[in-house]
């Protein structure tokens, strides 16, 4: 039978990945990956994770099951993060959230219930998006629709076009919305753009789908929920589906979760029954260990405290490499203005340069990038910022 299978075009990414590994160069610089990385180029287990680990593997005396929903400190932190201690919806009974293998399994769970809810909702994503979002949503058999988001040539997003094209969706379709830190362009919607959408869901009866996977990494922890908090507001139905892969530095330990905001509380307890029933029918149970770490972590006071520190570090550095970037392509008067740069925010800007200038990046200078100009900010750092700058500049000239 499995003759029968097609072959599958190349990975983008992964393909630049292995021309980076082959490449015998001592200088040559990745500003391809997905990960965060520290200034020496690390993507190190987080102080306040290591301290939460140790502490529950001494303390840990069973490896049976948890739940199909997974840890319920977990879900419980995770509503708190995203929503806020005291939301109305949250004390009215009208958030039901599950623990998933990543945000990646949120994305899927979520996908297989909207699917069941209303089989012919359509799903509007950003045009560009996150490629992953395509199979997750489409396996889970949803249509899949796109709005114009960004703008490549005038480095912005294209909100007027975004709202055009969301005033043709029915009422029931879904808008995924990245809630901050978007991947791969890096700009966010601005507060008033944000209030602008909720209005226009509102009048549509659009569902807000926000994928809320860098919390944390943009503005903080409260700043970067200002989208999903102000849809829950105003908006009797959203989904939020949450990844602790980047702000916890969690990766492959699978932590997410999918989220659900119902009109009455009825209605959460039956969104519960079928998403725990959709769960157990993708993978049964989601794995623990990287759950009880996150639950630790934020229901600890000085682990909290300690993990708050190390987010804003990352995000500073984050947000300082952006500007270093765009001072060092200042200073060396290319032809292209780069200071929308230090306005976007999270791992990834599309520099905006052409798919030639960064082939010749990749095989003159030894700097590799996604194709379509994507790099990621973290790749840089104060050791290499001057050569990255100096490879660029000259691909321009
Ligand atoms: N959504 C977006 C926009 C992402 O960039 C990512 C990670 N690259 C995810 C969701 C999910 O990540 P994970 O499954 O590793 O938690």
């Amino acid at each position: 039978m499995f003759e029968t299978l097609k072959p599958l075009p190349p990975d983008a990414i992964l393909g630049i990945m292995t021309l980076f590994r082959a490449d015998q160069h001592a200088g040559k610089i990745d500003l391809s990956v997905g990960v965060y990385q520290d200034e020496q180029g690390r993507t190190p287990v987080l102080a306040s994770v290591k301290r939460a680990e140790k502490a529950i593997i001494d303390a840990q005396d069973s490896k049976t099951y948890v739940a199909i929903a997974g840890n319920a400190g977990f879900n419980r932190g995770v509503e708190e993060l995203v929503y806020g201690a005291n939301h109305p919806a949250l004390r009215a009974g009208r958030v039901a959230t599950v623990q998933t293998p990543g945000g990646s399994g949120g994305l899927s769970v979520a996908g297989h219930l909207l699917a069941r809810a209303n089989p012919s909702a359509r799903v509007y994503l950003s045009e560009p998006t996150w490629p992953n979002h395509f199979p997750l949503l489409k396996l889970a058999g949803l249509t899949l629709d796109a709005y114009p988001y960004y703008d490549l040539k005038k480095h912005r997003v294209d909100f007027d076009a975004m709202k055009a094209k969301l005033e043709t969706a029915k009422a029931g379709d879904l808008v995924l919305l990245h809630g901050c830190c978007h991947n791969p362009c890096g700009a966010d919607l601005t507060k008033e753009q944000w209030q602008d959408l909720a209005a226009l869901c509102e009048r549509r009866g659009l569902v807000p789908f926000v994928d809320l996977a860098y919390q944390g990494l943009a503005e903080g922890l409260a700043e970067d929920a200002y989208g999903a908090r102000l849809m829950t507001e105003r908006l009797p139905e959203v989904v939020v589906v949450t990844s602790c892969s980047k702000n916890l530095g969690l990766y492959r330990e699978r932590v997410g979760s999918a989220s659900f905001v119902s009109a009455t509380r009825e209605q959460s307890q039956l969104v519960l029954a079928n998403v725990s029933n959709v769960a157990r029918g993708l993978y049964s149970m989601p794995p623990d260990h990287g759950a009880a770490i996150v639950a630790k972590v934020l229901h600890d006071s000085e682990l909290r405290a300690l993990w708050v520190k190390e987010l804003e570090e990352m995000r500073n550095r984050l947000n300082g490499l952006r500007k270093l970037l765009v001072d060092e392509l200042a200073t060396r008067k290319t032809q292209m203005d780069f200071s929308f740069i230090a306005n976007e925010r999270g791992m990834f800007s599309f520099l905006g340069i052409s798919k030639e200038q960064v082939i010749r990046l990749r095989e003159e200078f030894h700097v590799y990038m996604i194709e379509s100009s994507r790099i990621n900010v973290a790749g840089i750092n104060r050791a290499n910022v001057d050569y990255v700058a100096d490879s660029i500049a000259a691909v321009l000239k």
